[in-house]
């Protein structure tokens, strides 16, 4: 490792481990140099990789120095976004991993909700359906997003951030005769219903069936998922029998 990365490295842990805050002066230019006895080439190398993970900025002038900065956490998804699209990743791919993320956060969400988070749901989705009334649907992902911070975990906040980018830059528009904004909408809104009442288990199951139905309309070739009946896996969480469900189809998957 170059000695520009190696004292990155060291000021990010200091950082991190004594808990600076964003806006606090961490030192002067002619303070850290000394402090860390580099060169200055070295220092201001490693002043740009800070600047780069957005950690810290430099600021000039008499007040100047190293200042410590929030991270934004939407450049670090977007650029995990442009690898993976990069790698080829592919569309199936994808669903997998969002499958994977998205039913967990889904879960972890339920259980943690409070009256806060409640409300944040409420107002995204009186947000959404203006949208949808206005016939756009340009932030459909945003519920996917809210669900994930929901859980306040940042890395699964994280991951839905740059999987929802990664879809918004894979998928072909969606085929509105299949799904409409409109359908979306109501996916949302029944998804958050479960999670406001806190019915994890329904929660998951219907953001199973919401992602795999726009995936499915994402498709060029339509290809429903033909699953198997399970055999050895235990038995998916069943929905208690008097919950008032009328509009559920009553052939629902086996996979809970
Ligand atoms: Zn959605």
């Amino acid at each position: 490792m170059k000695k520009a990365e190696i004292l990155a490295d060291q000021i990010e842990q200091t950082i991190v481990g004594q808990r600076w805050e964003p806006g606090d002066l961490f030192g002067s230019e002619v303070e850290l140099i000394a402090r860390y006895g580099v060169s200055r080439a070295v220092f201001r190398e490693a002043v740009r990789l800070l600047e780069h993970h957005g950690l810290a900025e430099m600021r000039r002038g008499l007040h100047g120095g190293l200042f410590i900065r929030q991270p934004d956490p939407q450049p670090v998804a977007k650029a995990m976004a442009v690898y993976l699209d990069f790698q080829k990743v592919e569309s199936r791919q994808l669903e997998d991993a969002r499958l994977a993320v998205e039913l967990f956060c889904v879960e972890r969400a339920a259980a943690r909700i409070g009256e806060d988070e409640v409300a944040e749901i409420r107002t995204l989705l009186a947000a959404e359906a203006a949208q949808v009334a206005a016939g756009e649907m340009r932030s459909l992902h945003d519920f996917h997003v809210l669900v994930a911070g929901l859980t306040a975990n940042p890395a699964l906040h994280l991951f839905v951030q740059t999987l929802t980018i990664l879809t918004k830059r894979q998928r072909p528009p969606l085929d509105r005769s299949r799904v409409s904004p409109d359908d979306i909408h109501a996916a949302h809104a029944r998804i958050a219903d479960a999670l406001i009442a806190r019915d994890g288990a329904l929660a998951r199951h219907r953001m199973m069936t919401h992602l795999e139905d726009v995936s499915m309309a994402g498709h060029r070739r339509p290809a429903p998922r033909a699953e198997p009946a399970p055999r050895a896996e235990p038995a998916p969480p069943s929905e208690p029998a008097p919950r008032e469900e009328p509009a559920e189809p009553t052939a629902e998957p086996a996979v809970g």
